[in-house]
């Protein structure tokens, strides 16, 4: 099988092996670090919530005192009440702390008023809509994990518990440029022969979605002294380096005399479809990875290798990817020697479709999908089967 050609697993693991998590940690107001990773864990400061309060608007009572009590007293959120005096109850509204001596709160849709009396309509049970103390985070207990990406309520979570600053790791520097005297961007006139540097797009993109500070040194001529220079100088400004074309055989091949000749790279073929050649090294500090030109290709490449690659340079401890079981709702009947990367599509009845034509040549199945099926070598799959799906959703957390 597969003669000379390395598999995905065998390149990921020397993927890995080469990344190192960036060492500065700097101090980020909670505000703004949606999106950051998180340097350190995070333990609670404080009870939550801090006082036992209401949980909804109604009265506070002492059970024992029966069903026609006087009205003593408010109490909004954010004030503190009284002791319940004997045979009174309080007008209480939700998050207010309950006062000392009540021990159930009876909604207000249970309630009728008469006059400066409030009638229970239904017994309460002991404690009913009592949010207690620290029920949900007590003192000292850890709420974030370290190496998380932080999402919108991981930062709110922080700020529940007073937390103005986190400690972050630094953005990672992410260099991209493209190889290919053939390309031409968007807006300008594309002569014959020529195209557009699409990958340009799909690859900024992605540096977006995974919070990279991103410089991109847009177009370099197909030369070796042009490849050397860009080389030279983005491995000075940037941790990792992503380039896309100029790593097939045959190719007009620059990328690799100039690596090697600014620092070291392996070259690899990879028993994957789509996405053959890989490129794998270091200029000067900066990691080296060298994608195939193929615009379905460099996408999918970038996703399986750059991405774990990239988070875990970002500090992200859990980088592989949550592959679920889906149903497909299609034959796969000619599968591949290599490990096959299909374009699907989840269905409203919870199956996967297949994009008609899978050959990487073809952009739009990737805009049609929303995820891969990672489908073994030589694995036909049968309407109805279990296989591993990789939702665009996952990949891009
Ligand atoms: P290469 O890996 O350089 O041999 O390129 C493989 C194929 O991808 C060729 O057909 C190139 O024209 C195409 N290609 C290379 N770079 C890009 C790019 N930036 N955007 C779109 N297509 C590209
Ligand atoms: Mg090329």
């Amino acid at each position: 099988m597969n003669k000379g050609l390395l598999s995905v697993d065998e390149a990921l693991q020397v993927l890995l092996a080469g990344a190192r998590p960036v060492a500065e940690v700097e101090e980020v107001p909670t505000l703004e670090a949606t999106g950051r990773v998180l340097a350190r864990a995070q333990s609670s400061t404080m009870d939550v919530p801090p006082m036992d309060n209401s949980a909804m608007d109604g009265y506070a009572v002492r059970i024992a005192d029966g069903a026609k009590l006087k009205v003593g007293q408010r109490i909004m959120a954010g004030a503190v009440g009284k002791p319940l005096e004997p045979a009174t109850a309080a007008r209480i509204f939700t998050g207010a702390p309950i006062p000392p001596g009540c021990d159930a709160i009876v909604m207000q849709e249970h309630c009728e008023v008469q006059g400066e009396f409030v009638l229970l309509k239904k017994t309460p049970k002991p404690q009913e809509w009592i949010r207690r103390r620290a029920s949900d985070i007590a003192k000292g207990a850890q709420i974030l994990a370290p190496g998380i990406r932080l999402r919108p309520q991981d930062t709110g979570l922080a700020a529940s518990v007073g937390i103005k600053n986190l400690p972050l790791r630094r953005r990672v520097r992410l260099g991209l440029f493209f190889t290919g005297d053939e390309l031409v961007m968007p807006g300008d006139p594309l002569p014959p022969g020529r195209i557009y540097n699409s990958n340009r797009f799909t690859l900024n993109g992605l540096a977006q979605v995974f919070g990279c500070d991103v410089r991109d040194y847009g177009i370099v001529p197909d030369t070796l002294e042009a490849t050397r220079a860009v080389l030279k100088r983005s491995a000075a400004e940037c941790d990792v380096i992503v380039t896309s074309g100029g790593v097939s055989v045959g190719d007009a091949d620059f990328v690799k005399p100039a690596v090697e000749a600014e620092g070291s790279l392996l070259m690899w073929k990879i028993a994957m479809k789509p996405g053959r050649p890989l490129a794998f090294g270091k200029v000067g500090n900066a990691a080296f990875i060298g994608l195939p030109g193929n615009p379905v290709s460099s996408f999918i490449t970038f996703l399986v290798f750059v991405r774990p690659f990239l988070l875990k340079t970002q500090g992200v401890i859990e980088v592989a990817p949550r592959e679920i079981q889906a149903r497909a709702d299609f034959d796969w009947s000619d599968p591949d020697a290599r490990r096959e990367y299909l374009r699907v599509k989840w269905n409203a009845r919870g199956g996967l479709d297949i994009y008609p034509t899978q050959d990487s040549a073809v952009m739009t199945s990737t805009a049609w999908a929303d995820g891969l099926v990672d489908n073994p070598p030589n694995h036909a799959i049968r309407k109805g089967e279990l296989v591993r799906y990789l939702p665009f959703s996952e990949l891009y957390g």
